[in-house]
Parts: structure tokens; sequence; C-alpha cells
């Protein structure tokens, strides 16, 4: 039988989030972004309105006031996001049970077999953003081929609200013109690797000689020259939280930075996306890593050991720390954070997002307090010191309520 694979992706995900609630930003330009006040914080996500002004993912809040001086800024609230991501994902899994979820706003489907239910993929694709509009007033896009590496090429095609189909028949008209750096997994640096070989297109990537690929970049000369060519085996693997290694974030920055300052912030939005994931999952990890890479490619990575922990506090200073003693001239490219190290001994029952445990007993009681005063204190330093964004972090993280939290 010939695989059907969906990829489902969220369109400018935490800000359509925000207009769920905010109705009166439609139609305006408005971003998701930490620290509005002192205008230091990076963009997570701008919606299309502002797009149109040449705001990206990773500016700086000074810099796209800049190019739009009425922007509107919703600072993030990342356990919204979790909340709306499950929602999606409940939807999704109505579809079929096999489903990857690849990050808060994307997921594969296995649609192998389900005509039957589904109707075509066509049919099945245009019922899933129609059903994700309707009770979630949220928008996606979604990719259909018969593999995962496809699906994503095809999902990324048509945005927003597009359902592209990419067949293997199809690449050499739809795929293999586009730039070789537009292939789903190329970074810059290997962009720039393959534009020294002399491949600039996808096509010409398809139609290099296989050999010199391997000998020139290795493994991964082989698994471009695969996917160029649309094949890729691998399954869409639900996904096994057990099996969890670490949960890592990074980025890679609108343009190079020398400021440590702006490395925090980033680092700031990273540690809270580690931390509430590790939260989800009921992980504590005891090992934080840092990774920086430079403009000129070279990278590094620095860790270490912390008693077991999934708060974003802990993650967010030990990675300022790491960053501190590492931090040089050098412009940075990419930064990213995560948390490893996961021991079962350490593992609680898996601690709800969203209901917090009620505890009525008067030992707990105190025991909640001590933690709560020093959760206060460390966030009310970092809030001094960083800005406002990171209130919600501790808030989220040691299980107020939301009107607990609130300035
Ligand atoms: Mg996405």
């Amino acid at each position: 039988m010939e695989r059907v694979v969906f990829l489902v992706d969220m369109n400018a995900f935490y800000i359509s989030c925000e207009q769920t609630r905010h109705p009166e930003i439609g139609g305006k330009p408005a971003v998701v972004a930490g620290d509005p006040e002192n205008r230091t914080g990076i963009v997570l996500t701008a919606n299309y309105e502002a797009r149109k002004y040449g705001i990206k993912t990773t500016m700086i809040l000074r810099e796209a006031f800049r190019l739009c001086p009425g922007l509107i800024v919703i600072p993030p609230d990342h356990r919204f996001y979790s909340q709306k991501s499950k929602e999606v994902m409940e939807i999704l899994s109505s579809y079929t049970p096999v489903i990857e979820q690849n990050s808060i706003d994307e997921a594969w489907l296995d649609m192998t077999g389900c005509e039957g239910l589904s109707g075509s993929p066509v049919e099945a694709a245009s019922d899933i953003m129609k059903r994700i509009n309707q009770e979630l007033n949220l928008w996606c896009s979604i990719g259909i081929s018969e593999n995962k590496f496809l699906a994503k090429m095809a999902s990324e095609m048509k945005k927003p609200h597009g359902i592209t189909q990419l067949w293997k028949k199809d690449i050499q008209e739809k795929m293999w013109p586009l730039p070789a750096g537009n292939l789903y997994g190329v970074g810059k640096q290997t962009a720039a690797k393959l534009h020294n070989m002399g491949i600039y297109s996808i096509r010409d990537l398809a139609l290099h000689d296989r050999a010199n690929l391997i000998s020139m970049l290795g493994k991964t000369g082989d698994e471009l020259y695969m996917l160029a060519n649309g094949n890729d085996d691998s399954p869409v693997r639900p996904n096994a939280y057990d099996d969890m290694k670490s949960v890592g974030r990074s980025v890679t920055l609108s343009h190079d930075i020398t400021d440590i300052e702006y490395a925090k912030s980033v680092l700031l939005e990273l540690s809270e996306d580690v931390g509430m994931t590790a939260r989800k999952y009921g992980k504590k990890g005891r090992t934080i890593q840092i990774s920086i890479k430079f403009t000129d490619f070279k990278s590094m990575t620095r860790q270490m050991t912390v008693p077991p922990t999934c708060l974003v506090k802990d993650i967010y200073s030990t990675g300022v720390k790491l960053l501190e003693k590492n931090w040089s001239k050098k412009p940075v490219r990419l930064l990213g954070i995560s948390l490893s190290g996961f021991d079962n001994e350490y593992e609680s029952e898996q601690l709800s997002l969203f209901k917090m445990p009620e505890i009525n007993d008067e030992n707990h009681e105190k025991e909640k307090n001590k933690k709560t005063d020093d959760l206060e204190n460390a966030i009310f330093n970092i809030r001094t010191k960083y800005g406002s964004s990171i209130i919600k972090t501790g808030t989220s993280a040691t299980g107020y309520s939301e009107e607990n939290s609130k300035k």
C-alpha cells in the first residue's frame, strides 16, 4: 500500500493563539515578544501583518519598532500555547493514532489506509483544517506526500492556510527548482559548502554525483542526495516520552550578536520552553548544556551538573553561568540550551501543567510556602535584572494559579 503522510503546521502559532483571546489585534501588525517595556526582548512570532513590515522571528524588539512603530506586542504565555498545542494534537488524534509531534506547532500524521474513514488525502486535509479553524479558531498549513520529508517540504510551499500535495512524481517540477538551502535539514553551513561545490538548486543536488557528495560531505552528503531525490523511509514514530533522553531548544538568530545581555534574553525564552516541556513530561534532569555556534561556523558546547530540576529559573541561571564563563567578542549565530541526565529515581509522577495539585495537609503547606519564598526571591532578582517577561516563567513553575501571578 502506498504510504500517505501529512505534516500539519500551525501558522504563526503563538500570536494566533493570542488572537483567539485578543480578537482586537486581528488585521493589525502584532508580535509575541519578551519584555515589551524595555524593548530588549526578542520576537518569538510575528503575525502576517507584521511580517509585511519585515519583522522576523528572533529580531530584537527595538528593531521591530523601528520598522513598525504601531506594532502591538504581547508578552509570551507558554502555558497557554502548550494548552492550545494539546488541543490541536487532540483533534489530529481523531484522524490517526500514528502521530509524531515535531515541535509545539507541528506534527506528522501517518494517514496510510485512512481513505475509507476520512476520504481522499485532500478531503481529509481540508477537514482537519476546517475543524482546527472552527473549534480552535486557529489556522494551519498541511503538506501531503508519501513520506515525512516530502510532506514537510510540501507544508512549507503554501502558507498560510495551504494544502499542498508533493508526491515523488511531482518533485522535478515542484521541488527541484528551489534553492538547495530550502531543503529541510540543510543549515547555512551546509548550504555554503554546497555553493562551493557549484550546487545551487535542489535539482543540482539530486543530479550531482553521489560518490562525490559522500566524499565531500560524508554521511550527510548521502542523506542530502536521497532527500533531493525524494527518498525518505523514516517511519512516523509516535512520541515515546519514556525514552526521552533530553529536552533542548535552539534558535538561529536573525542577526549575529556580540551583546551578552541580548544573548541572555534569548536564553531565557529557550529555557522557559525547555522547562515547560520537561515539566509536562515529568522529567527532572541533572545536566544543563548550552550550545553556541559562531558566524565562522565553529561551535561550542558547555555543560554543568546541578541537582535534579525542571525549574526554568535553574535552567536559565545555569545557562547564564555557562554563557558568562564562555562569552567572547566573537559574533554568535545560534544559541541553544538543553536539559538531560534524567533519572527515574527523580521522576515524580507526571506533573500536570494545567491542573496543579491541591495540598491540604499542614506540613505540606509549610513546605510549599518555603519553596514559594525561595522561588519568589529568585524570580524577583531575575525580574529586576532582566525585565518582566520572566514573571510568568517562575510562577508557572511553582504551581501558582494564574490569579496569583498577576502583577
Ligand atoms: Mg512549524
